[in-house]
């Protein structure tokens, strides 16, 4: 039997309708949440990504502000902007799009943004208070994944994990949050022995490796849940329609665009699984809507207000 198919843009429109009510009642008591993107240089993915962010702003009414230095800033000069968002009041939450260019120490950068405003998750404050599993502003990409288990009733206590990759935004993160919602977890690498063995022992599976089309049915339970987080894009047509054997519509799809986006997880594993999230329309749209959160959670700490909700930005943690 087909895989349930867990619809992020679904989960997202239903995150963006508490936020919604939230953002309200702040309003009434004055306070526009406020984000402000840093984008450096011309890369033409990171504008996507940072336009995309600055809409979802737009579309929920709260304040964003888009600075773009140009490529050849010094890590001094980008200390300073941020510095300058720091002390801004109109500004609750800070993002500095990745990748930087190679003469900026990124380190230096995401450790200067202050962790109340960090709402990217990355500051190693932020990741410190996960560790000990205090309430902290989150990485986006693991809390969305979260969100998605939560509200799809996937049960995580007493789970089996396994989590595919261990890189600083998603794999770590996401080992946490498990960990911390009671599943068992295992995080796998590159260096992991019986990969396959190991990943098909688990009931919740979370795949983050940048690798397409890596995970085949053979590492996947029959019935486990299957999370997609890999987004790679497809530019040769061989790969694709190796790929894609079994879903024609994707090999038109490709062939009218001349790629097409495919995930970590294989598109077969949907006759495996119990339970999958697709590519594109899965985790991606819960990445900006937790982002989203993060921002609106930030106005309402670091500004005291005293608006209650039960959305999920007052919920998380
Ligand atoms: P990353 O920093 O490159 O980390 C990849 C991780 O996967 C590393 O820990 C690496 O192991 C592991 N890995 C690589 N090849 C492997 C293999 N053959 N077997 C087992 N483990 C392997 O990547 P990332 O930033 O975490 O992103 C992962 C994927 O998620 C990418 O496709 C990215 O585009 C996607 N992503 C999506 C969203 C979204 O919103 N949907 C957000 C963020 C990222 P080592 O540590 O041993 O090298």
């Amino acid at each position: 039997m087909a895989a349930r198919i867990l619809n992020g843009n679904a989960i997202r429109d239903e995150i963006y309708g508490e936020l919604a009510a939230e953002i309200s009642a702040l309003a009434a008591a004055g306070i526009r949440p406020g984000l402000a993107a840093v984008l450096v240089g011309e890369n033409p993915a990171s504008k996507l990504y940072v336009n995309s962010k600055i809409a979802a702003c737009g579309k929920l009414g709260l304040a964003s502000f888009l600075l773009t230095p140009p490529a050849s800033i010094a890590t001094d000069q980008l200390l300073q902007i941020v510095d300058e968002l720091n002390r801004r009041d109109d500004v609750d939450g800070i993002l500095v799009q990745m990748p930087l260019p190679p003469q900026v120490n990124a380190k230096r950068i995401l450790d200067a943004v202050a962790p109340a405003k960090d709402v990217d998750g990355f500051h190693p404050v932020n990741v410190g208070k996960l560790v000990a599993g205090q309430p902290s502003l989150v990485a986006c990409t693991p809390a969305g994944v979260m969100e998605i288990l939560r509200r799809s009733g996937i049960a995580i206590e007493g789970a089996n994990a396994a989590v595919m990759g261990r890189s600083d935004i998603v794999g770590k993160p996401m080992a946490l949050l498990l960990l911390h919602a009671n599943a068992t977890v295992t995080i796998c690498h590159s260096k992991t022995r019986e990969l396959k063995e190991t990943v098909r022992r688990a009931d919740i599976v979370v795949a983050a490796m940048g690798r397409a089309a890596m995970v085949t049915p053979d590492y996947i339970r029959p019935g486990a849940t299957v999370i997609d987080v890999g987004q790679n894009v497809i530019k040769d047509r061989g790969e694709a329609e190796r790929i894609f054997a079994g879903f024609p519509e994707k090999i038109e799809a490709f062939r009218a665009k001349g790629s097409v986006l495919v995930g970590d997880v294989h598109p077969d594993v949907v006759q495996t699984a119990g339970a999958l999230t697709p590519v594109p329309g899965g985790v991606g749209p819960l990445t900006i809507a937790m982002l989203m959160s993060n921002t609106v959670r930030a106005a309402r700490l670091r500004r005291g207000s005293a608006a209650s909700s039960n959305s999920v930005a007052a919920t998380q943690r």
